[in-house]
């Protein structure tokens, strides 16, 4: 069963129908496809984002941001995924130079010295990489879900997104839960990452995730180190 429903869409979105994804995504692809991509990080949400796009039409875009920090299970998921579902995955890198500096000045770790070095890391693996990936889109898509923590609890189903220049934004699964993200996976039996299965709800870069422990929220094992509040990248937020 899906939560409860808060809002279906942003006030302001010009999306007025239902909360459920698959009318969402027809919606979505059929109003700005080619200029519409998936942000895919091969979470569980992203895969079955994917999946119920690739019922809808064969031709969806696809892209993830390569921070250089990624584990090999992230890739391995990924080589997988693209055959299983047959999409060409639009990988982005961050500016070589950029990461260059940011190392040589600061060190291979500099994300755990402070928030601030962690919020120019992640602006420089992925907030700049994604702004070149949306430049020439109209509309993006995410596997956004309330249900993943504290900074998640508003999501829309469609939203005008102020942090990239009003685009707009679809979180078409915002009201599925853990179990239906799950069932939708296992029924579909699509290829997911294996770090899963070792206790990795949310996997993010290799340095800043971890598993976490019963009873922890599932977004609790990334930046552990830090305040609740603060655990999101820029992808999603201005920070
Ligand atoms: S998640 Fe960690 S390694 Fe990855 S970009 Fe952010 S601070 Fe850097």
């Amino acid at each position: 069963m899906s939560q409860p429903v808060q809002k279906a869409a942003d006030s302001a979105s010009p999306y007025t129908g239902s909360d459920d994804a698959d009318a969402v995504l027809r919606w979505g692809l059929s109003e700005y496809s080619p200029d519409v991509a998936l942000a895919c990080s091969f979470s569980l949400e992203d895969l079955c984002a994917l999946h119920l796009m690739k019922q809808i039409r064969d031709d969806v875009r696809v892209f993830a941001l390569d921070t250089g920090r990624l584990n090999e299970e992230t890739y391995e998921c990924a080589d997988r995924v693209a055959r299983k579902l047959d999409v060409e995955i639009e990988w982005f890198f961050p500016r070589h130079d950029a990461v260059q500096t940011l190392v040589r000045e600061k060190g291979t770790h500099s994300f755990r010295e402070s928030v601030e070095n962690r919020h120019e890391c992640c602006h420089i693996r992925k907030v700049e990489p994604l702004g070149r990936a949306l430049k020439d889109l109209r509309a993006w898509i995410t596997g956004q879900r309330r249900a993943q923590g504290v900074t998640r609890t508003e999501t829309a189903v469609v939203e005008i997104d102020d942090a990239h220049g009003n685009m707009i934004k679809l979180n078409p699964l915002a009201t599925w839960s853990d179990a239906e993200v799950w069932d939708h996976v296992r029924k579909h039996k699509l290829p997911y990452n294996r770090l899963h299965d070792a206790g990795y709800p949310s996997i993010g870069c290799a340095p800043c995730t971890r598993a976490i422990k019963e009873g922890e929220e599932l977004r609790a094992g990334r930046w552990w180190w830090e305040n609740p509040e603060q655990k999101e990248c820029g992808l999603h937020f201005r920070i």
